[in-house]
């Protein structure tokens, strides 16, 4: 079972991975976007840090949701939101239970993926976070390493597609052949998660 250590684990986890990916984030960004995804993630994400200290949410699902607040009111860009609802609609589908199920983490995060596909109108293909999150939690229903390695390779495969949705979609045919910085950032939340459970291989 998952209990809020767990969670506050893979939040800090998280936190650490965007600090130390800032500069390959930002450079993917600046290939197809304005160059500042890795600061709005180890922005986003230093202010999550801090307010886990401050605060002690109890459950599973008040960890997400105060961490998905902390996003969407701390980053500026398109992101923010992003990620902040996924999270945030993560922890509200966990509810108030104490520990959760792998297969329950799916189902919830599931939910949150539904909630970024409505607020930003982006489906799988469109070279998005969702490409990385999409199949990450298809393979958490089987282990947190096959989600593991789903994101990785989510995340690579956005290199060859044109971006629909975003800043990079302005771009047009211009957006192919670069990964994209948000499914990048994305796989790195589920290395995070990985490495909470304990099957991490510190890659
Ligand atoms: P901004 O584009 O405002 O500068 P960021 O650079 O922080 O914000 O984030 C860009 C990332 O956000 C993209 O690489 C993409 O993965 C994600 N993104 C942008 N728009 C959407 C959308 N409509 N749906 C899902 N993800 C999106
Ligand atoms: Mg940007």
């Amino acid at each position: 079972m998952l209990d809020t250590d767990f969670f506050r684990h893979w939040m800090t986890a998280t936190a650490a991975a965007m600090d130390r990916e800032a500069d390959r984030l930002t450079e993917l960004d600046a290939a197809i976007g304005d160059a500042d995804h890795g600061n709005n993630m180890r922005r986003g994400f230093a202010a999550v840090d801090d307010v886990l200290e401050k605060e002690t949410p109890e459950t599973p699902g008040a960890v997400l949701t105060l961490t998905g607040r902390c996003l969407i009111s701390t980053v500026g860009g398109a992101s923010g939101p992003l990620y902040g609802t996924l999270l945030r609609r993560t922890g509200k589908a966990l509810g108030e239970a104490r520990e959760v199920t792998r297969e329950q983490l799916a189902e919830a995060l599931g939910a949150g993926l539904a909630a970024v596909a409505q607020l930003g109108g982006a489906k799988a293909g469109d070279k998005t976070m969702l490409d990385a999150l999409l199949p990450a939690v298809d393979g958490l229903s089987a282990s947190f390493g096959q989600a593991r390695e789903a994101a990785r390779e989510g995340a690579l495969a956005t290199v060859p597609l044109r971006a629909h949705k975003g800043r990079a979609s302005y771009l047009g045919e211009r957006s192919i052949g670069h990964q994209d910085p948000g499914a990048a950032s994305a796989a790195l939340l589920v290395e995070a998660l990985a490495e909470a459970a304990g099957t991490g291989d510190g890659s």
